[in-house]
């Protein structure tokens, strides 16, 4: 089945509303904007489960940016934050089940989201990971193999019941 990364984006930005305080949330789309098989409800909790980190673990104030991109294999999906980042040494631990960093042990958590991210992500054949971001922060990648991208946009839609893609 295939899941439409606006919509995808869309719901999540709706779930974080009420909980992104004054972090400004930035998304940024490639175009056309791009498809991707899977299980849109389990992607959808992923990306769910990273911007809530990234709220978490970022100062009020601070921006945090969802950009997608696709090449010819794959979707790649990041959310950067300006927070309090994960040294090199916990990198690979946090997608752990239990596993939080020192540095965030001040802020309640159970430390399942991340492991939960990546049962998620491998089961669709991707990968995530974590890197520091230029000036402080991490940046999660989350990579999703981008299969054959539909000729038309909903292609399950009969045709004469499609609305034109580019007006909407
Ligand atoms: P929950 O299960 O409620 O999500 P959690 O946020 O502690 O709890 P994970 O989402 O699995 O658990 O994250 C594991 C750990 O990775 C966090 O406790 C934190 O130490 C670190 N972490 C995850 N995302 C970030 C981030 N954006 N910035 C800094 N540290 C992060
Ligand atoms: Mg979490």
């Amino acid at each position: 089945k295939w899941c439409d990364v606006e919509d995808m984006i869309g719901v999540v930005l709706s779930q974080v509303k009420d909980f992104q305080q004054h972090r400004e949330l930035r998304v940024r789309l490639p175009e056309p904007v791009p498809f991707l098989p899977g299980d849109e409800v389990l992607l959808e909790q992923v990306l769910v489960n990273v911007v809530s980190n990234a709220i978490k673990y970022s100062p009020d104030y601070s921006d945090i940016v969802i950009e997608v991109k696709q090449d010819t294999q794959h979707v790649t999906m990041t959310v950067a934050d300006s927070g309090l980042g994960v040294t090199a040494s916990e990198r690979e631990r946090i997608f752990d089940k239990f596993y939080r960093a020192e540095s965030t042990r001040h802020v309640p958590g159970t430390g399942l989201g991340l492991a939960i991210c990546k049962g998620i992500v491998e089961a669709h054949g991707g990968t995530i990971t974590a890197e520091p971001n230029q000036e402080r922060g991490t940046i999660i990648t989350i990579t999703l193999p981008a299969g054959e991208q539909p000729q038309v946009p909903y292609p399950w839609i009969p045709e004469g019941e499609r609305e034109p893609h580019d007006n909407p």
